[in-house]
């Protein structure tokens, strides 16, 4: 990447200063070189402060896995436009696995049932009258359940909306509130998940069709971003931390940064703070930030062999093990809302998590015919090379693992904080918000967070056209 050691901003070239480079920053600056800042004779210069890009969606060496890893697993949705449009922008769109037809297969540890849901393409839901396609247990009727989240009002929770009581709970909504919110029911903003009901199950199969990285969500993202924007001659700068920001009437003067004289903005340029709330809030003192983190827990582990059988993933229900990806190299767990789990040791976690994964494979295993496509008996075996038979093998060794728990991975979207989310532009006039705590009428996912870059670059240009 090109370094610069530019101290301060020239005074003729209308410069934009991308603060962060995880995914909303990398976004605003697809936008801005898209719609053509620096053809036009503009300069973009993105700092980051660690010595990656990515931020909470980052890709990493692991040198006791040997192997690259996610920081987390990250599932999205074919109703993620932006995130789609950008992965196309920059060229990852070929690093994401879409599956041909919209399922899920999930292992109930406790009733030690296995079942695949599968939901039709179009926006009328006719899975639903189809005992193969829904989940087991449940009739038709228990589906409109979900209608009450709809009519969510302002200032309710999903438990306000939802009966834990209801068939459907466990094995439907709490996967969906915890996975898509990163929160309990109780603390999740119904309106907030309403909405990405409308735009997934309300558009049909197509909208909820799970896509997954391929192998690493760097390849997909990030790595692309930045041969794209490095192509575009946008200037990147690791180990550029922003510590402070000087503020004149109305508008930011000066950025300094750890290491580093103050660089002084000239009167045409512009700032974009992709940061987390955190450090937004600290940047810009008497910015209203949501407040609240939540844990995602992620587990790693390193396969004995490798499986050829491309990326995969399933729900578990009723265990700490809430999604188990399944990549040749390696299977990641991922474990939302997992503060309870801080303070507990790593080896704790992955043999706890290791059982499940076994139990849930085990479960799968024996109704191959429920899960074509997938042969869950191959993972088993690959997990004791040594066990011929697919089905009953013993619980193997715990493997090579790596446990991260990334504490602050959302901000608590209860229906209070969700509130506080502020909008793109505050009151000063050269400084634009983006990060997926805007307001972005989405949860905080990739979806948000590249919207919410998107629109940075889009307040920007309307304002500041070249
Ligand atoms: C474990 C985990 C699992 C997840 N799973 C999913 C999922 O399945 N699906 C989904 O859609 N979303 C998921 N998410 C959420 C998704 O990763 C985030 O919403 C998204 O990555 C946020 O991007 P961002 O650009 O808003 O913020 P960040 O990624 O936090 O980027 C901010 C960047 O700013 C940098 N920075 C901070 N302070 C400064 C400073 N002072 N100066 C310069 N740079 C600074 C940081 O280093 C960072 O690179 C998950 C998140 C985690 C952590």
């Amino acid at each position: 990447m090109k370094q610069t050691t530019t101290q301060t901003t020239t005074q003729t070239t209308k410069t934009i200063h991308i603060i962060g480079g995880g995914l909303s920053g990398l976004s605003a600056a697809v936008s801005l070189c898209a719609q053509g800042w620096i053809e036009a004779g503009g300069r973009i210069i993105m700092h980051e402060a660690g010595i990656r890009a990515g931020g909470r969606c980052r890709s990493y060496h692991d040198a006791l896995l040997a192997c690259e890893i996610d920081n987390g697993n990250h599932l999205m949705m074919g109703a993620y436009k932006n995130c789609l449009a950008y992965a196309k922008q920059i060229g990852g769109d070929q690093a994401l696995y879409h599956p041909a037809e919209t399922y899920f297969d999930f292992a109930d540890l406790k009733t030690e049932t296995a079942w695949r849901l599968r939901l039709n393409e179009g926006p009328i839901p006719w899975w639903v009258f189809s005992a193969k396609r829904r989940i087991p247990d449940t009739r038709p009727a228990d589906y409109l359940g979900g209608l009450k989240l709809l009519r969510a009002r302002p200032g309710q929770n999903v438990s306000d909306c939802l009966d834990p009581q209801d068939p459907l709970f466990a094995r439907l909504w709490q996967p969906f509130v915890e996975g898509v919110m990163n929160a309990k029911a109780e603390d999740a903003c119904a309106s907030l998940l309403s909405h990405v009901v409308r735009e997934t199950f309300g558009k049909g199969g197509k909208a909820c069709r799970p896509i997954i990285a391929k192998t690493t969500l760097a390849q997909a993202l990030v790595d692309p971003a930045l041969r794209f924007l490095e192509a575009a001659g946008v200037e990147i700068r690791f180990g550029a931390r922003l510590k402070k920001l000087t503020q004149g009437e109305q508008i930011v003067q000066q950025l300094h940064f750890a290491t580093e004289e103050p660089l002084c903005l000239g009167p045409e340029d512009q700032v974009i703070l992709a940061v987390p709330p955190q450090a937004a809030a600290q940047l810009l003192p008497g910015l209203v930030v949501p407040e609240g983190q939540r844990t995602i827990t992620n587990v790693h582990f390193r396969l004995p062999e490798r499986l050829a059988m491309g990326p995969w993933f399933m729900g578990l229900i009723h265990g700490q093990t809430q999604w188990l990806f399944l990549h040749d190299d390696r299977l990641s767990v991922t474990i939302s809302v997992a503060d309870h789990l801080n303070r507990w040791e790593p080896e704790a976690i992955a043999t706890l998590v290791w059982k499940e994964i076994y139990q849930a494979l085990t479960v799968m295993a024996r109704s191959p015919e429920q899960f074509p496509g997938y042969d869950y008996g191959l993972v088993l075996q690959a997990l004791s090379p040594k066990t011929s038979d697919k089905t009953e093998a013993a619980l193997p060794a715990l493997p090579p693992f790596r446990v991260v728990k990334e504490k602050r991975a959302t901000f608590l979207q209860s229906a209070a904080e969700v509130m506080k989310r502020p909008p793109t532009q505050n009151t000063l006039e050269n400084l634009y918000l983006a990060g997926d705590w805007t307001d972005t009428g989405l949860p905080a996912t990739i979806e948000g967070a590249i919207q919410s870059g998107a629109q940075a670059a889009r307040c920007l240009l309307a304002k500041r056209a070249l």
